[in-house]
This record gives structure tokens, sequence and C-alpha cells, in this order.
């Protein structure tokens, strides 16, 4: 990608492991020229992040459960310390409890309904006001989303309600933040097994599914996704703010089932 991330420094938020989609997106980068600091969740992923920040040359800037805002502010000043800038930021954060991603939506209780909220939408909000702050020569902030946000998928439930709330605070976002030259995007990637995924019921046959019914008849990999996000997080993605690109095998367009589709 011709060096097109060179000089340019960012935080990357959400990895848990190889197959997340954030390692994804943080080998594009890196590939790119970009340099790369990570957070990680506690200390059984602190021994995940560690080596692949290190594979990467980044560096690894502490524990940040956004629950707890002391430890996003921990971060941001650890990252404040070591660059004082930083460029583009990736959200790759998500959870609610399993027992809710399964069965109806209706069942949904209030606390969960809280702490998915709180953890896979207003993280973002509260990561991108310290974000703009150290985007001080403009910048780029980019989620994840899925589409389930904008229709109904099986046992997705309390997340595409959450994810729904994600995409408006993007908008919201780019419009507070635009006058920064800050802008604000989301990718809406096709479903991929992850560590995060494998909460989801069914979540097999949701792979499945979209295997067979996508316009390109494949599943998204982190990788394509990775590219994607390069591109909208570089200056090539400079007139884009307030935006979700689907990376799903465009399996977004898609209206009735593939005819010729096998059984599952
Ligand atoms: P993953 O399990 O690899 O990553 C999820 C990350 O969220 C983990 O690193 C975890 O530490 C972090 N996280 C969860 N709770 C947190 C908290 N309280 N504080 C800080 N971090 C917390 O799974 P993934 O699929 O790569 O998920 C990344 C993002 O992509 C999520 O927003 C997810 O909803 C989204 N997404 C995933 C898919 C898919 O099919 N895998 C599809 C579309 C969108």
């Amino acid at each position: 990608t011709g060096g097109l991330m060179k000089g340019k420094r960012g935080l990357i938020m959400g990895i848990a492991n190889n197959r997340s989609i954030a390692w994804g997106i943080a080998k594009a980068l890196r590939d790119a020229g970009a340099e790369l600091a990570f957070t990680y969740q506690g200390d059984a992923l602190k021994k995940r992040v560690e080596p692949l920040a290190a594979e990467l040359g980044g560096i690894v800037v502490g524990h940040c459960d956004v629950t707890d805002e002391a430890t996003i502010d921990a971060v941001f000043a650890e990252v404040e310390k070591q660059w004082g800038k930083i460029d583009f930021l990736i959200h790759a954060i998500a959870f609610s409890d399993k027992d809710e991603l399964t069965g109806r939506y209706v069942d949904t209780t209030p606390e969960n309904f809280s702490r998915t909220m709180l953890i896979s939408c207003y993280s973002l909000t509260t990561i991108a006001r310290r974000a703009e702050k150290l985007m001080t020569d403009g910048g780029a902030i980019l989620t994840l989303t899925y589409f389930g946000a904008e229709r109904v998928m099986p046992n997705y439930n309390v997340m595409g309600v959450a994810k729904a709330a994600l995409e408006a605070s993007v908008r919201y976002l780019a419009v507070d933040l635009g006058p920064n030259n800050v802008r604000v995007n989301a990718i809406s990637a096709g479903p991929i097994k992850t560590l995060a995924a494998s909460g989801i019921g069914d979540f097999r046959y949701i792979l499945k599914w979209n295997e067979y019914n996508s316009p390109l008849r494949r599943n998204t990999t982190i990788d394509e996704v990775g590219d994607a996000a390069m591109f909208l997080v570089s200056d090539l993605a400079r007139g884009i703010t307030g935006e979700v690109t689907h990376v799903d095998s465009g399996y977004h367009v898609v209206g009735m089932k593939n005819v010729d589709a096998p059984d599952i």
C-alpha cells in the first residue's frame, strides 16, 4: 500500500487474539507504514496482546476496561506521554451477556441492556472525546458495526439495538468533531469467527448462510476489513465522515435467499 500511513500514529482498542478484527486492521495499518499503540482488557488478554503488538513493532499503553472511565483516562495519558498526539483511533469493542444473544429480544433484562449499551455504544463516544483532544492535526476514528443494526438477525437481539445506536453515534460524532477535521466512520463487517462472535447463538449457521447467499459467495475475512479500515483512516478518505461502509461480501444488498444455495 505504498507507505500511505507513513508518519501516522494511532491507537488500536479491541484486540483479544489473532482472530480479532482489530488485529486484521492493525496488520493493514502497519503494512501501510503506521505506528501503532495497543490497549488490552485485563491480564488474561495482556499476554495475548503483548506479543502481537511486538510483532508489529507497536507499543502497549495499558489495561482499558471501558466500564471504568479511570482506565480510559490512564491509557490516553500514556499515549499523550509517549506521542503527544495521534492521527487515528480504532474502536473494536463490544460485549453482551451470551445468555441474551439467543432466544427472544423481548426478554432482554435492564441490567444487560444497560451494560451492552455502555460497552458497545457509549464507549465510542467517551473515547472519541479524549481522542479529539489528541488529534491536534485532525484525525480519523473508526468503529465496527454489524448488519443486525439495520435488519433483524436471529439471536443478535440487544446487540442489534446497541449497534443501531452506535451507527447513530457515528453520525452525531461526525458532526461534533468535523469542525476540528476529525472524521468518524464505521465498517459494517460480515460475520467472522472471533471470540466475541462465538457468544452469538447459531453463529455457524449464520456464517454458512452468508457464505451461500452473499453476492461474492464467501465470508468476510479480517484482512478484507483491515484493508478497508486502512483506506477509511488514511488521507484517501479525507472527504468521508459519518459513513457506515459495508465490508460483507455484499450481503446487505440481498433481498432473498440464493435459489441455488445448498441446504445448511
Ligand atoms: P473479539 O472478541 O476479538 O474483540 C472484541 C473486543 O472487545 C475484545 O478485545 C474485548 O477485550 C473487547 N471488550 C469487550 N468488553 C470490553 C470492555 N468492557 N472494555 C474494553 N474492551 C472490551 O471480537 P471481534 O469480532 O473482533 O469484535 C470487534 C468488533 O467487531 C466488535 O465491535 C464487534 O461487535 C464487531 N463486529 C464483529 C463481527 C463478527 O462477526 N465477528 C461482525 C461485525 C462487527
